[in-house]
């Protein structure tokens, strides 16, 4: 097992095959207790719904972001406005919470690290730092495969020029993806010959990046797993994703939407990629599935996930109030899917039709909100560019058929693109 415990004061202790983990931080305790504030390092729209649930629960919460209208920022009770490198920030971030989460991937591991020495931090600093990086998420893939999990495309690690020449010929055409800060497709490039992926890489201005095989998918799916401090797991349902662009853009979530062998299999090897790294937390697992029916690991991200915005609306416990619980050291249940759910991506584009006097136009929001089982969710972002994610709609239903055909029905109305 992969020693993840980065998570200072609230290291478990192993004892035996059991784990001792620390007591529950307890919401809304009474006066005279100290507050039970739970803080989120980054503000966006993961921290804003992170902020929601931990509200529900009775906590109170600390957002650290430099942007003074982030939308978790607007949500919490406190917002510290200050870089994530800021060590007054962190002090005060840590002298204000019991326990913190991150609710982005590319926080500095270091930050992570310096706040677990003296609060519980999940997930780990450990844990985020493999996430952040290609090379080391996709040799602990590996590592996991070997014991009979999903293994990753092939793939070659670039760091030289040597590296370059001696890419296996069987990886093109492939994708050059760098290795650290890449997200919504950025940081790619598809190349079909040699000379393309030397001049991809010296676009990317030769930073360390992974060549991965270009596979034939049929489809993608994603798994979203909450694993406690007390090593005990739980999962929601496998969801199916459609990318538009490189970005989201349809999630959906009913019986059978993946082979249900796949998705067990996508399930079990979420689990295991979780406890190898001795995760706290909620972690999202992307999939695969390729055209010959193999399942592929893609990538993970430390952290609640685009894809699992629709447990919010269509199951009884969200990824949001599971990241709440692994945090807090509450129990995690294992959730259940009460309605079938569709969920659509909102981006920028949606607002930037015009009106006849060449002014931005809200979507037809009435509209919308009249089809049955309709969820809207605003980030409270007020500047709209292309591929910014504004928010999300979720349709529930009580068949596939009836989440399907609503959310269909909103697409239309919404000009966004159908899918089959
Ligand atoms: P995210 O927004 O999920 O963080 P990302 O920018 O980190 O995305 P990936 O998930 O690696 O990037 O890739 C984005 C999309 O590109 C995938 O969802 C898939 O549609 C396509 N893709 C990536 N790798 C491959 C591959 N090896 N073969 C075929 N398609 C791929
Ligand atoms: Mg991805």
């Amino acid at each position: 097992m992969r020693n993840g415990r980065a998570w200072g004061q609230s290291c478990p202790v192993f004892i035996g095959n059991s784990v001792s983990a620390p007591p529950p931080i307890l919401p809304n305790p009474l006066a005279g207790d100290p507050p039970a504030a739970l803080g989120v390092l980054g503000g966006g729209q993961l921290g804003r719904m992170f902020v929601h649930a931990a509200q529900t629960l009775g906590y109170a919460t600390v957002v650290l972001d430099p942007d003074p209208a982030c939308p978790a920022g607007q949500a919490s009770e406190r917002h510290i406005r200050a870089g994530y490198d800021d060590p007054a920030a962190l002090n005060e971030l840590a002298a204000l919470t019991q326990a913190i989460t991150t609710e982005f991937e590319n926080v500095p591991a270091q930050t992570l690290a310096a706040l677990a020495r003296t609060r519980r931090v999940a997930p780990g600093a450990e844990a985020v730092a493999i996430a952040q990086d290609r090379r080391l998420e996709k040799a602990h893939f590996s590592r996991c495969a070997a014991q009979g999990g999903v293994a990753p495309a092939p793939y070659a690690v670039i760091e030289t020029e040597a590296d370059l020449a001696a890419a296996p010929a069987n990886l093109l055409p492939g994708i050059l993806k760098t290795a650290r800060l890449g997200y919504d497709g950025k940081g790619q490039a598809r190349v079909g010959t040699r000379a393309e992926l030397s001049a991809a890489w010296a676009g990317m201005n030769r930073a360390p990046c992974v060549l991965e095989q270009m596979l034939p998918l049929a489809l993608e799916c994603s798994v979203i797993v909450a694993r406690g401090r007390d090593g005990q797991t739980v999962s929601l349902p496998v969801q199916r994703n459609l990318h538009r662009g490189g970005i989201l853009a349809v999630t959906e979530v009913y019986e059978a939407n993946v082979p249900l062998a796949l998705a067990a299999r996508a399930q079990q090897a979420s689990l295991t990629i979780a406890d190898e790294l001795a995760y706290v937390g909620v972690l999202c697992v992307e999939f695969f599935v390729l055209t010959d029916g193999t399942l592929v690991v893609n990538e993970m991200a430390p952290r609640p996930h685009n894809s699992g915005h629709y447990s919010i609306d269509a199951c009884d416990l969200s990824q949001f109030e599971l990241q709440v619980r692994a945090l807090a050291g509450l129990p995690l249940t294992q959730p259940r899917q009460h309605s079938a759910a569709v969920m659509l991506n909102l981006l920028g584009e949606l607002w930037l039709n015009a009106d006849n006097r060449g002014r931005p136009r809200p979507p037809p929001w009435p509209q919308v909100l009249a089809l049955p089982g309709a969820h809207l969710h605003l980030y409270g972002k007020t500047d709209a560019r292309p591929g910014r994610k504004m928010g999300h709609l979720s349709f529930t239903g009580a068949s596939a058929h009836e989440a399907r055909a609503r959310a269909l029905q909103a697409a239309e109305l919404l000009g966004l693109e159908s899918w089959p």
